[in-house]
């Protein structure tokens, strides 16, 4: 990671080690006073990991003591409150996020994908094995085409935006990747993160204009390419690794879907096997006449 997501990790480390550190501070202090009887520093039990930082503080008087626990006190407090105005515009939200995205996960058996519709109603008639079956004709009152596959943001589900800004960016799922682990320039990980990015952009030129503007970028070109979306093997391992159920594999497959059915674009050997099913109802280059003969070559 580099740039935003770096820093933005960084800080969000310094930060918490500096509130966790004022608040084992104020404790160790507080445990003192405790012992010494100090006014309004009540017995409470132990410090389980605070008492360790007593020995630092115990040559102090009293009131010192009751100052510093003061402003330990007041960092930690004042601290947490403005960090919380941070964490909406960091990869931290995924600490308020990331409970409803699980709980919202997707509990298909990995590796079963929805169908599409009215994709899969022309499909059934194509292979009903019927000679005379042909394409159904669209009802009179049906509307404009609908939109296959997902090209930009606007096209993705809710689930898909709360995936995205519930990713910890934790990276592992590009290390379980086997795409990028061979090399290629797929990583699930930047797959979530250039979603949120882009969704980042739309929502700032919908504050802007009011209303959405054109703004001739989209999700698949100008942040994810192609390239990455067919290393993709399908072999759902980045969802599998997820600690909070996110589905890249869910975004790559409905850009797919986007390059296939609305731009038919696809790699060389997919379109040969697309052909194939076509013209001769299976993936092979043969005709269904001769299917069976591998049965002479036996003889
Ligand atoms: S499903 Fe695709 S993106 Fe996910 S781990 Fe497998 S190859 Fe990588
Ligand atoms: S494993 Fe999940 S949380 Fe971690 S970077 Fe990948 S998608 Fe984000």
């Amino acid at each position: 990671m580099k740039g935003w997501p770096k820093l933005d990790g960084n800080l969000i480390l310094v930060i918490e080690i500096v509130l966790m550190g004022a608040l084992l501070k104020m404790n160790a202090c507080d445990q003192i006073l405790q012992l010494r009887g100090a006014d309004h520093y009540m017995v409470a039990g132990s410090f389980p990991i605070s008492q360790f930082l007593v020995p630092f503080f115990e040559g102090f008087e009293t009131e010192t003591l009751i100052t510093f626990e003061r402003i330990y006190w007041w960092a930690h407090i004042t601290g947490i409150l403005i960090f919380l105005n941070y964490v909406p515009y960091s990869k931290h939200f995924h600490i308020m996020l990331a409970f409803p995205n699980t709980y919202y996960s997707n509990l298909q058996p990995k590796g079963q994908f929805d169908n599409m519709a009215a994709v899969k109603k022309e499909v059934d008639l194509m292979m009903s094995g019927d000679p005379f079956a042909t394409p159904a004709e669209p009802p009179a009152d049906a509307g404009p085409p609908e939109k296959f596959g997902v090209k930009d943001v606007t096209d993705l589900t809710w689930k898909n935006l709360l995936d995205a800004y519930s990713c910890t960016e934790c990276g592992r799922c590009t290390d379980n990747c086997p795409a990028n682990q061979t090399g290629k320039l797929l990583s699930p990980r930047k797959v979530m993160m250039d979603t949120r990015d882009r969704l980042e952009e739309v929502g700032k030129n919908l504050d802007k204009e009011g209303k959405p503007i054109e703004d001739g970028k989209s999700l698949l070109g100008n942040f994810i390419t192609e390239e990455e979306l067919w290393a993709c093997t399908t072999c759902n391992a980045c969802v599998d690794a997820c600690p909070i159920s996110i589905d890249p594999l869910n975004i790559i497959m409905n850009m797919r879907r986007y390059l296939i059915m609305e731009e038919s674009k696809s790699p060389e050997s997919i379109t040969a096997m697309f052909n194939n099913v076509e013209n001769n109802g299976a993936p092979w280059a043969f005709p269904a006449a001769d299917r069976g003969k591998w049965i002479d070559e036996l003889n």
